[in-house]
């Protein structure tokens, strides 16, 4: 069996110097914090609210630090595509949160009342999320980039009550679906300029009706919520079939929190950025959450991914940790490591990454190109936060997403010939031994645990055997802990009796000069079951021509082996992806076969065609 274990031995370990770091990491003795964390230590250092009325993740992010004397601290900058800036402290986002929170309440939109938005990353984003939990209602942020049928199902199945987006949008993605939303009462547009479309609300006209807090404390006007409350409404990336929408509680901020502290390494001094939208989970948890109770301030990208603006914004921004994707990353890379050169990235000292496995191949680019290297972790929608990570002090192994959290405990669940999870007297039969391979499992508990799928009892049930919860990725953990990404429970490729992980194989691919990014699938295969197919795009200035074809082939084998390594080898202009950048396996498989495509709701960019050989006759 091949594992991505003895695929990373060929990537030394990074090892740390904690002394030679800029700032003192939060997380230098990894055993000790785990030995000595507790969940309730988390919750004890939050504020909760004034006269112990309860715990609201608003007045955590925004009002605590108004209250602490903090008011004035910048809490987020928007990069506007030009360049230019604008900022909210965090008195001005107690102040328009609060008024946003005042609207919802005289529209009588009630506590546990499902808020969605549709909006590009401006500050009314983040002030209507913020505003919402004020106000005790649940949001749910949906990616302005949806087509008009997404958005409908989404709003469908949550009950969508209130809607924020623009102008635009409305007449694009919703005014075609209205008549099938009966639950959405409210339209709130933001840029409606006094003049409305017919059916919707001009939000600016209701915040300048809303009452002015004057000099009342900070978080009076917070509703009472409780640590067990709704919070947020998340739907997942959609990567293996329909998007499921996770319900997350006002407990989670404690986790992200906690995460913030050691995964981040946040400190009040730092200019962090997430590039992730609000759309998906990292946008929310990591993007506005996390950095906002940590009093840090936070950058937000108002525009699209892009080299030459990324290298600025980190440079003229000063961004001091920085989490992004390995889809981001590979696009740097893809860009070339000269685009880097010129700017100013002495600021940086941490850099992070999540969503998708990170080629060991990017995390030593990071450490040539950017100057650090890249932390890897993992987590999903339903975790609700980081529940394994490379820490800031630790030794990096290129490859691995790291180790468990304080207070995080994986394991990983055997599997029977089904892939279901095997369980003797109730409990879950762990595999234990090092670099073997099993279901990632968590012990239930953690406060950003989703607390279910909405409407979808029976699904959320599935998730649970033996004690544990299930995450649907299979992995390995090594002699030190260490826990290696093989692949979704669906990608793992069966050939000739191997196991392949499809993330071993494309980070292989990646090490070939050449290879700018690449999708790995199992085809039928009379003979071995599976044998593996790779989709392959190329770097600027290499031509796709059948000697590179064979050249790519023969690299990965001398590599993988011929059991691992790709037998056919496709190119491609673009591998699809979702809207939160991770390939679409299962799309390049069901093409493949000629099989429906399944629920296509988040792809972001379909599959570019095939590239056609330039040497075939
Ligand atoms: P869906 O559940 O709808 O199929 P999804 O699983 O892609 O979509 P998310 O919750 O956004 O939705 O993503 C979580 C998944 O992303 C993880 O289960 C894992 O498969 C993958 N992932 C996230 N981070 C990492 C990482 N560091 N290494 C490997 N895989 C990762
Ligand atoms: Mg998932």
């Amino acid at each position: 069996m091949t594992t991505g274990v003895e695929g990373s031995t060929r990537w030394p370990a990074i090892t740390k110097d904690v002394a030679a770091f800029p700032v003192q990491p939060n997380l230098l003795d990894y055993g000790a914090a785990r030995r000595d964390f507790s969940w309730d230590q988390a919750r004890q250092e939050l504020a909760g609210l004034p006269g112990g009325r309860g715990l609201n993740i608003a007045y955590e992010a925004v009002d605590r630090h108004v209250a602490e004397g903090h008011g004035g601290k910048e809490a987020l900058r928007f990069v506007k595509a030009d360049g230019g800036t604008r900022s909210l402290s965090y008195v001005d986002l107690a102040g328009q949160t609060s008024r946003f929170a005042a609207v919802l309440k005289n529209l009588g939109v009630g506590r546990g009342e499902r808020v969605f938005s549709l909006l590009g990353r401006s500050p009314e984003l983040y002030v209507a999320v913020l505003g919402t939990f004020r106000n005790g209602s649940v949001f749910c942020p949906l990616f302005s980039a949806f087509g008009p049928e997404p958005v409908r199902q989404r709003l469908h199945l949550g009950a969508g009550r209130v809607l924020v987006t623009t102008k635009a949008l409305y007449r694009k993605k919703v005014a075609p679906v209205r008549d099938s939303l009966p639950e959405l009462r409210y339209v709130l547009l933001v840029d409606a300029g006094g003049n409305p479309e017919p059916g919707t609300l001009d939000l600016a006209e209701l915040l300048a009706q809303a009452p002015q807090q004057g000099h009342a404390p900070p978080g009076h006007d917070i509703a009472d919520t409780q640590p067990e409350d709704m919070a947020l409404l998340h739907f997942t990336s959609g990567t293996t079939g329909a998007p499921k929408g996770a319900i997350h509680v006002h407990d989670a901020v404690a986790a992200h929190y906690a995460t913030g502290r050691f995964a981040l390494d946040l400190h009040p001094d730092d200019v962090y950025w997430c590039t992730a939208d609000p759309g998906w989970v990292t946008g929310t948890s990591y993007g506005i959450i996390a950095p906002l109770v940590h009093g840090v301030t936070a950058i937000v990208d108002e525009e699209e991914l892009d080299a030459d603006r990324w290298y600025r914004i980190l440079a003229q921004q000063h961004v001091t940790v920085w989490y992004t994707a390995p889809t981001a990353l590979r696009m740097l890379m893809k860009a070339g490591a000269e685009r880097a050169a010129g700017h100013d990235l002495s600021a940086l000292r941490f850099i992070a990454s999540v969503g998708e496995p990170l080629n060991p191949e990017a995390v030593v680019w990071g450490q040539d190109v950017l100057g650090l290297p890249v932390h890897d972790n993992w987590w999903q929608t339903e975790t609700g936060g980081i529940m394994i990570a490379n820490y800031p002090a630790m030794d990096i192994r290129p490859g691995s997403m790291g180790r468990p959290l304080p207070g995080i405990e994986a394991a990983l669940v055997a599997r029977d010939a089904d892939g279901k999870p095997v369980v003797k007297d109730g409990q879950a039969v762990l595999v234990t031994e090092p670099d073997a391979m099993g279901e990632l499992a968590l012990r239930p508990g953690w406060p950003s645990m989703f607390r279910g799928y909405l409407n979808e009892e029976e699904r959320y049930r599935r998730c649970f055997a033996g004690g544990w919860y299930l995450t649907g990725d299979l992995a390995k953990r090594d002699g030190d802990g260490y826990f290696w990404f093989v692949g979704r429970g669906d990608d793992v490729i069966k050939s000739s009796g191997h196991l392949i992980g499809p993330f071993e194989v494309e980070s292989c691919l990646m090490e070939h000069p050449a290879v700018a990014e690449a999708g790995v699938i199992g085809v039928p295969d009379p003979v071995a079951g599976e044998v593996v197919k790779a989709f392959v795009e190329l770097k600027p200035g290499h031509q796709p021509t059948e000697d590179l074809q064979l050249e790519i082939i023969g690299f990965a084998r001398k590599r993988l082996g011929a059991a691992v390594a790709p037998r056919l080898l496709d190119f491609t202009s673009t591998l699809p992806k979702t809207r939160s950048g991770k390939i679409l396996r299962r799309l390049l498989k069901s093409r493949e076969l000629g099989l429906p495509e399944g629920d296509t709701s988040t792809l972001e960019s379909p599959a570019g065609p095939a590239v056609a050989l330039q040497d075939r006759p």
